[in-house]
């Protein structure tokens, strides 16, 4: 049986440990020491990362009742020394206890129960069970919980029987068997919890909510605590300091700028599509056909380009036929159209030009269009081309 160190004082980050035993499952290979410092994943807090001795401990787990410290090496039953990675610990503590305040006022001053809890590498949540919080009493719950830390209650943890447990009003009923750990904010919260905490609310440091969304009926709550919201704070600093300056206007008038700069964007697009259409038009009246034969081949136009400019000229030329094509450095992209007076079939058309592709197509019998990966090249095309209208003289 492992000591449990960080119940006798969550701040133990290091330990002169016995390996008693050693093994290996399928994480990989394992330790269980005399005692130990390392938190076991559980109750939402992830477990503590490390070392010991020469190995590394990357995950630390509570299996049929044993602490097992899993390592990228294997290690004798010798005497080590231990360390926890401190900042990740000091960091879930911080989170941990966040939430206890936070779960309490919830429940207490808005009666939403917290469902459950997730502590993420970067996103921190509770899910409550109703998702009736509105803005205003998100922002009063944060004020209250860091005025809170700001009074540095005292955290203080007991143990305690199941049938004592089962007399005390705690906020959950306790989910195990045997004696109960409870972990008490003097006058906030009396709970059932397995979890690492610091010594008093001022070791949160601050609590921030993120953000709320709709959870299952519930509400999801974004937060977080101590250095990570301070973290996340000198993010959002970095990233205004950015937009000022790319928007060249203070940070109080960003969104101002922002939604004067998608204004123009938005005109300057309708007004490149006004002038791409002129152009087209344009470029269509100097397509002329020869003996009702018109072959126009380009490089790197889109197929829409293709089909608009295909439209007009055979608007133009109506016993005409077309065929535009556009080669890339991978594709061949082909439409081949004719106006109301030119006989043929260009569903005929196309699938005989798609023939020299690896590629598909479609249309009707005045226009269609198609694609592909080709090795040939664009006169072998235009060749095929001139065949096939043969068929319909
Ligand atoms: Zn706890």
């Amino acid at each position: 049986m492992t000591t449990k160190l960080y119940y006798q004082d969550s701040e133990i980050s290091s330990a002169v440990v016995q390996v008693i035993d050693s093994g290996k499952d399928q994480n990989g290979y394992y330790v269980i020491l005399d005692q130990s410092c390392f938190y076991p994943e559980g109750g939402g807090q992830p477990a503590d990362t490390g070392e010991i001795g020469p190995a590394k401990v990357w995950t630390v787990q509570s299996v049929n009742g044993e602490i097992r410290h899993y390592t990228d090496t294997e290690l004798p039953k010798e005497r080590f020394s231990a360390q926890l990675d401190e900042q990740r610990r000091w960091d879930h503590m911080q989170q941990h206890a966040g939430q206890h305040l936070l779960s309490a006022l919830f429940e207490d001053t808005l009666g939403l129960k917290t469902q459950s809890f997730h502590l993420g590498k970067e996103r921190v949540t509770i899910d409550l069970d109703l998702d009736t919080a509105t803005k205003k009493q998100l922002q009063e719950i944060e004020k209250k919980a860091n005025e809170l830390i700001g009074q540095a209650l005292p955290i203080s943890t007991s143990w305690v029987t199941s049938e004592k447990a089962n007399t005390l009003n705690l906020r959950k009923p306790p989910v195990v068997d045997g004696d109960i750990r409870l972990v008490e904010i003097e006058g906030i919260d009396l709970n059932a919890c397995g979890g690492t905490h610091p010594k008093t609310t001022a070791e949160i440091g601050l609590l921030k909510i993120i953000s709320t969304e709709k959870n299952k009926g519930g509400m999801r709550v974004y937060f977080l605590c101590g250095n990570r919201a301070m973290q996340y704070f000198d993010f959002l600093v970095e990233t205004t300091d950015q937009l000022v300056v790319q928007l060249n206007a203070p940070a109080t008038e960003l969104t101002q700028a922002a939604e004067t700069l998608l204004a123009e964007k938005t005109a300057a697009s309708k007004t490149i599509k006004n002038l791409q259409e002129q152009l087209l038009n344009l470029e269509a009246k100097t397509i002329v056909p020869k003996n009702h034969l018109i072959q126009e081949i380009f490089e790197n136009r889109s197929i829409k380009e293709l089909q608009q400019l295909a439209r007009l000229v055979i608007t133009q030329h109506s016993a005409a036929t077309a065929l535009f094509i556009s080669s890339t450095e991978d594709d061949m992209r082909f439409v081949c159209a004719k106006g109301i007076d030119a006989p043929g079939d260009m569903r005929e058309v196309l699938k005989q030009l798609l023939a020299l592709t690896d590629g598909k197509g479609g249309g009707n019998a005045q226009f269609a269009q198609g694609g592909g990966k080709t090795t040939e090249s664009p006169i072998a095309f235009l060749t095929v081309f001139q065949e096939a209208l043969k068929n319909f003289m």
